[in-house]
């Protein structure tokens, strides 16, 4: 089996049966060995270190903040409860909120190819979670204000009892493939050299390959037929779901939407190959903890025919 894509395979029981029950959460929240990751304006908290790891608090670093914050329980590892923590309201302490190891807080985006996968998984649950929860402290439904039930899985209005669960959006990434040829496309402001997979949200009522299809022919002009999915990812910026397809063209001629892209280009699989191994200097494709990286590859490797 390939590596896990990373912020993909935690290592965490999520706990969605057990949480159910207001005792057991309650226990979690008492025991002494439960671990408390704090996050500064989303930024887990990380030890120092040849390794960069999550750094892990006890209970008690948080009990004297004010106003106290409410931890979101992630899950379990061998029986062991795992929070996040929003310390925001606090002025940012590094080292600081009980931890031992030197630490400091850190963007996830900028960091994670750094940290071990399992690290990453977590701490992508865990910058979604706290988001989420920070922006819905009142309800859509009636304004009311919300409570953070079953150790923050979803959260209920105190005065419709409408029940209000984390979003995740769907994106459809895709290489836009015709016999020897990939199709990638430049953002606006990126590097001159720098080429990715197409991209777009899924929009209301419409499927992940309808999405596909359209996100390319708005882009490039590129006709797409069959769609065929590949590997997704979570994306916590804040609560994506990349969703990585093979998307077969059935024209060739661009029409390129200037202001969705700077470029798009049809690239042969030698000159993607020699991006990737980073022996091109005017073509760079994006790095390993990117799902484009993996699509590119599994292209290039013959894994997509
Ligand atoms: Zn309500």
């Amino acid at each position: 089996m390939k590596p896990p894509i990373p912020y993909s395979d935690s290592p965490l029981d999520r706990e969605n049966l057990r949480r159910r029950s207001r005792d057991w959460v309650e226990a979690q929240d008492r025991a002494p060995e439960s671990r408390y990751l704090p996050l500064w304006q989303l930024m887990p908290l990380l030890k120092l270190g040849d390794v960069r790891e999550l750094a892990w608090a006890k209970r008690e670093f948080f009990e004297d903040l004010e106003p106290t914050p409410e931890p979101v329980l992630l899950g379990t590892r061998d029986g062991v409860a795992h929070y996040a923590v929003d310390v925001s309201a606090e002025p940012k302490r590094e080292p600081g909120f009980g931890v031992e190891d030197v630490a400091s807080f850190e963007d996830l985006r900028a960091i994670v190819a750094q940290l071990p996968a399992g690290d990453a998984a977590i701490a992508a649950q865990a910058r979604t979670l706290v988001d989420w929860h920070k922006r819905h402290g009142h309800c859509a439904v009636c304004g009311g204000h919300t409570r953070s039930v079953q150790g923050g899985a979803n959260r209920i209005c105190f005065d419709c009892q409408a029940e209000h669960f984390p979003r995740t959006d769907p994106v459809a990434i895709a290489v836009v493939l015709k016999g020897d040829r990939c199709l990638l496309g430049r953002g606006p402001g990126w590097p001159d050299t720098m080429y990715s997979a197409l991209a777009g949200f899924v929009e209301a009522g419409e499927s992940l390959e309808d999405a596909a299809r359209r996100e390319v022919l708005e882009e490039t002009g590129v006709r797409v037929g069959e769609v065929r999915y590949v590997s997704s990812q979570p994306w916590p910026f804040p609560s994506s779901l990349m969703i990585g397809c093979a998307a077969f063209a059935e024209s060739e001629e661009l029409e390129i939407d200037r202001l969705e892209l700077d470029d798009a280009k049809w690239f042969t699989r030698d000159a993607l190959r020699a991006a990737l191994e980073g022996r091109k200097p005017d073509l760079t494709v994006p790095p390993p903890f990117a799902i484009a990286h993996h699509l590119i590859r599994a292209w290039v490797d013959g894994e997509l025919e």
